[in-house]
C-alpha cells in the first residue's frame, strides 16, 4: 500500500485516516508502502529506497510542519523531491519522509518590478517548463538562463547549478536568482538573499538540498525573443572546435550568438551518436563525403543559436549569422539550419522524451556521467576518453562546451575547476536494459573508469552533480571548500535531517 500524506489529513493505504497532529514517529507502525511508489525511485533507474512516508505538502507552511516534525522524532530525514530526475539516488530517503514538492508548484507565480527589472516568484516544485510557459504567455518575459530539458524543477536544478547553453553569458540557474524563501533544517521558513540572511542563500545555491528546502524563488527575467536561428557545424579537428566555441563565448553580449553549446559524434552511421543525429529536420540529410579523411574516430558538432524578433528583418538575421559563421573554422560546407520559435527551441528535449519513452528506453536505466574539465585538460581528455574510451559512443548525447569562470558566484556551494574556461561534459546515455543493452554495471564501471583516469592524469576537474559514497571523496570533491561546507551544515541544518540520499552526512541523534 502506497501511503501519502495530504496535510488536510493523512491518508492511509487502507484509506483509514488519522488526525494530522499525529506524531510523525507514530507513522512508522501506520503506514505500509509499496514498492512501486514515485519516491522508491528516480530517472536514473539504478537505485531504489523505501521512504517512510510520501508527504505532498501544498505550501510552505507544510514543509516546515514536516521539517519540524522529523526534528523531533529519532533517526528521521527529509528528501525534498523535485520531479526525481536525479541519477543516484539524490532525492531519496530511506526509512525517512520525501516531499514531493510537484505539489507546491501552484502556491507561487507572481511578476514583479524592482527598479524597472522584471522578475518573477515561483515555486520550488515548479517545473522550469511550466514557467516559460506562463510567463511567455502571461507577460512575454522569459528567464535568461535554462537547463537542456524542462521537465526538471526550480527548486531541484537550484540545489545543483543548471547549465545550458546560455550559461556562458549569464551564469548557470543559480546566478539568476536574487532571492529565495527556504525552509532550513530546524523547520524555520526564511526569506534570503545577497542582503538578508545571505549565508543560508549563498549555501542553498547549488547546496545539494543540504541547508534548507526552496519553496520559492525569484528569478530575474529579460524579454522573450520570438524565434532563434538554429545552427549546427561540423568539425574534423578537436582543436579548430575549441578555439571557435572559445571565441563565441567570450564575445560580449550583443555581438555574438545567444546560446553556444557542442557534442562528440561518432564518424559512422549510429542512430544514436553517429552523424544521423546531426540534422535537426527530416529533410535535412549528412553527407559524410565532405569530412576529411584525416578526421579521428569522433567528430565535433557546434551547435549555436541566435534569438531575434519577428519584427526583425531577416536580411539583418543572415548578415549577423553569416559575420560570425565567416570567423569559424568548421568543415566547409557542413552547417545546418533552422528558424524555430523560441519556446520550441528550449522545449527541443520533450521531443527526446517522446521518441525514447515510445522506444522504452525513457524509463530505462541511465548511468550518466557529468563533470567539469578545465580548458588546460581538455585536449588530452579529448584524446583519453572520446577519442579512445567512447569512440563507439554512448548511446545517447555527449555534450561538451566552455563556460566561463567569471560567470560563477564563488559563495554558492557548488564548486567548479579553478580555470577561467573550463568545459562541461555530460554522456547521456539512453540504452536499452539488458539483455537487449549491456548490463548496466558496466557502463558504470565505465564512468568510474574515465573519473579514475581524469584522477590519474591530474586533471583539474569536478563531478557535476556529483555522486560519492564516503565522506572522503565528498571532502576531496569541495577541496578547501569544505570546511565551509561543514559550517553552513552545522549552522542551517545541525541535526543532519535534509536530503539524506546525497550520502555526505548521517543523521545525528537528537542532543
Ligand atoms: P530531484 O532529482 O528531485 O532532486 C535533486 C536534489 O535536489 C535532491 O537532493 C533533492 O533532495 C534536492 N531538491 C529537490 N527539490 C528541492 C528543493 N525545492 N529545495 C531543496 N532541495 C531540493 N542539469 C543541468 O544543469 N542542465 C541540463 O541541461 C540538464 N538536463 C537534464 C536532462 C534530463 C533528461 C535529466 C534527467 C536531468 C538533466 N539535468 C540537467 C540534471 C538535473 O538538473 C538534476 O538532475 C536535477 O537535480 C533534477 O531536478 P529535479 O527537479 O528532478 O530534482
Amino acid at each position: 500500500m502506497i501511503a501519502y500524506l495530504e496535510f488536510e489529513h493523512f491518508v492511509h493505504g487502507n484509506d483509514t485516516e488519522s488526525s494530522p497532529n499525529d506524531d510523525v514517529s507514530s507513522l512508522q507502525t501506520s503506514f505500509h508502502f509499496a514498492p512501486n511508489s514515485i519516491a522508491t525511485k528516480d530517472f536514473g533507474g539504478m537505485k531504489s529506497s523505501n521512504p517512510l512516508a510520501v508527504i505532498r505538502p501544498y505550501s510552505t507552511a507544510d514543509v516546515a510542519r514536516a521539517v519540524k516534525a522529523a526534528a523531533t522524532t529519532a533517526n528521521l530525514t527529509v528528501a525534498a523531491r523535485g520531479n526525481g530526475h536525479s541519477i543516484n539516488g539524490q532525492a531519496m530517503a530511506e526509512k525517512g519522509l520525501v516531499l514531493d514538492m510537484r505539489a507546491t508548484a501552484e502556491e507561487h507565480f507572481q511578476l514583479l518590478y524592482l527598479e524597472g527589472v522584471p522578475y518573477v516568484d515561483v515555486s520550488g516544485g515548479a517545473l522550469w517548463e511550466e514557467v516559460l510557459k506562463r510567463c511567455v504567455s502571461q507577460f512575454q518575459l522569459v528567464p535568461r538562463s535554462w537547463t537542456d530539458y524542462l521537465g526538471l524543477t526550480v527548486g531541484g536544478t537550484l540545489s545543483n547549478a543548471g547549465v545550458s547553453g546560455q550559461t556562458f553569458r549569464y551564469g548557470p540557474q543559480t546566478a539568476n536568482v536574487t532571492e529565495l524563501e527556504v525552509v532550513n533544517g530546524k523547520g524555520e521558513s526564511l526569506v534570503c538573499s545577497e542582503n538578508q540572511n545571505s549565508e543560508l542563500f549563498f549555501a542553498s545555491l547549488g547546496g545539494l538540498g543540504q541547508f534548507g528546502i526552496i519553496t520559492r524563488a525569484r528569478i530575474i527575467l529579460q524579454q522573450a525573443p520570438d524565434m532563434v536561428r538554429w545552427i549546427r557545424v561540423i568539425y574534423s579537428e578537436f582543436e579548430d572546435f575549441t578555439k571557435d566555441a572559445e571565441w563565441l563565448v567570450t564575445l560580449p553580449e550583443g555581438d555574438g550568438f545567444d546560446y553556444v553549446e557542442g557534442f562528440v559524434v561518432v564518424k559512422n552511421d549510429d542512430p544514436c551518436n553517429g552523424w544521423p543525429t546531426i540534422p535537426m529536420g527530416s529533410n535535412q540529410t549528412f553527407n559524410p563525403v565532405r569530412i576529411p579523411s584525416s578526421a579521428g574516430p569522433v567528430l565535433y558538432c557546434l551547435e549555436l543559436a541566435l534569438h531575434y524578433r519577428k519584427t526583425s528583418r531577416s536580411s539583418d538575421v543572415d548578415t549577423k549569422v553569416d559575420r560570425l559563421l565567416g570567423g569559424l573554422r568548421f568543415v566547409e560546407g557542413v552547417k545546418f539550419e533552422d528558424d524555430v520559435k523560441y519556446v520550441d527551441f528550449l522545449l527541443r528535449v520533450k521531443r527526446v522524451e517522446e521518441d525514447a519513452k515510445a522506444k522504452g528506453i525513457w524509463d530505462a536505466p541511465h548511468p550518466w556521467l557529468n563533470m567539469f574539465v578545465s580548458k588546460s585538460d581538455i585536449a588530452d581528455f579529448d584524446r583519453e576518453v572520446f577519442k579512445k574510451i567512447l569512440n563507439s559512443g554512448v548511446g545517447g548525447p555527449i555534450l561538451v562546451y566552455p563556460l566561463l569562470r567569471s560567470k560563477w558566484d564563488d559563495r554558492h556551494s557548488v564548486v567548479v575547476p579553478d580555470s577561467n574556461i573550463f568545459y562541461i561534459i555530460a554522456l547521456l546515455r539512453f540504452i536499452p536494459p539488458p539483455p537487449k543493452g549491456p548490463p548496466t554495471d558496466k557502463l558504470v564501471a565505465q564512468n568510474n573508469a574515465i573519473i579514475q583516469l581524469c584522477y590519474n592524469k591530474g586533471f583539474n576537474f569536478k563531478l557535476y552533480l556529483p555522486h560519492y559514497l564516503t565522506q572522503e571523496n565528498w571532502k576531496r570533491h569541495f577541496g578547501d571548500k569544505w570546511n565551509r561546507f561543514v559550517q553552513r551544515k552545522h549552522n542551517f541544518d545541525p541535526l543532519a535531517i535534509l536530503a539524506p540520499g546525497q550520502k555526505i552526512f548521517s543523521r545525528n541523534q537528537l542532543q
